[in-house]
């Protein structure tokens, strides 16, 4: 069965043009996964369609209001039967856990992932306790709604996806996949404006290739992602392997 993507929010029109191209409108096209989405607003209870009011305690901006919000979500699981081992719900908001690689990994495996995107000054606090949604944000900066975040978790997830990439290993090889970044890459010509692509790689010499590539990932994580949650070779764990490693390069 393909992995289905439930998406809650005030902004439908959003994401149509994301999900219709490239990768994500191929996968889609070949039914690796579906996408529906549901407008909060059909589930506000004035003529207004107003789903957010005003803070108690005073300040400024509007909070997401618990009923419709409530509302939108049972309706949802509702519409819908799927092994809950394999269903997976988050909220997106800046206070959730960081999005890493390896949670994108575990997301791919779902079979239904419902996202619920906030907006304004974001959820009245009872949506957090009283749904049983992961917390889920996509980097320590705010936006001004779930849709983008939510889109970033559609895309990171579809790639994943048996079929989605024309090649097979292209996500493999990606960066964080083996707890390193990606080594550089390069195309033709060989010299341009006076930048010469590394001798190895035109070299036909695959084993060499295959050592520089990783020599090189490991460098750029050690330079570039020390202490990242994200990006961490096993072989620079401890501080040991770590000189040893930098030492080799
Ligand atoms: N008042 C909130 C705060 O300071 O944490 C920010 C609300 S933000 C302007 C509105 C909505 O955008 C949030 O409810 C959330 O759904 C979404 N959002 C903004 N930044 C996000 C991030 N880094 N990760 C995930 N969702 C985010």
């Amino acid at each position: 069965m393909s992995l289905q993507f439930d998406i809650l929010t005030i902004f439908p029109g959003m994401f149509p043009g994301v999900v219709g191209e490239s990768i994500l409108g191929r996968a889609r096209e070949k039914g690796l996964y579906d996408v529906h989405l549901t407008d909060l607003r059909d589930f506000a209870h004035d003529r207004h369609r107003s789903i957010d009011d005003r803070p108690y305690g005073g300040g400024p901006g509007m909070v997401f209001k618990p009923e419709p919000v409530f509302e939108a979500v049972e309706s949802v699981l509702g519409r819908r039967r799927a092994d809950p081992e394999r269903t997976r719900r988050l909220i997106l908001t800046p206070e959730g856990k960081r999005l890493e690689q390896e949670h994108v990994r575990d997301l791919a495996r779902a079979e239904w992932i419902i996202l619920l995107c906030g907006h304004y000054e974001g959820f009245d606090e009872r949506i957090f306790l009283g749904l049983d949604f992961e917390r889920v944000s996509i980097g320590d900066y705010v936006l001004s709604g779930g849709e983008i975040p939510a889109l970033v978790i559609l895309d990171a997830v579809v790639r994943l996806l048996p079929g989605a990439l024309g090649h097979p290993e292209s996500s493999l090889q990606e960066s964080f996949e083996d707890g390193t970044l990606d080594h550089p890459q390069y195309t033709r010509p060989p010299v341009f404006r006076g930048m010469a692509v590394p001798e190895v790689l035109l070299s036909g010499n695959h084993a060499e290739i295959a050592e520089w590539r990783r020599r090189e990932a490991l460098r750029r994580t050690h330079e570039r992602r020390e202490g990242s949650p994200g990006a961490r070779p096993p072989q620079l764990e401890g501080s040991t392997a770590k000189s040893l490693e930098i030492e080799s390069f």
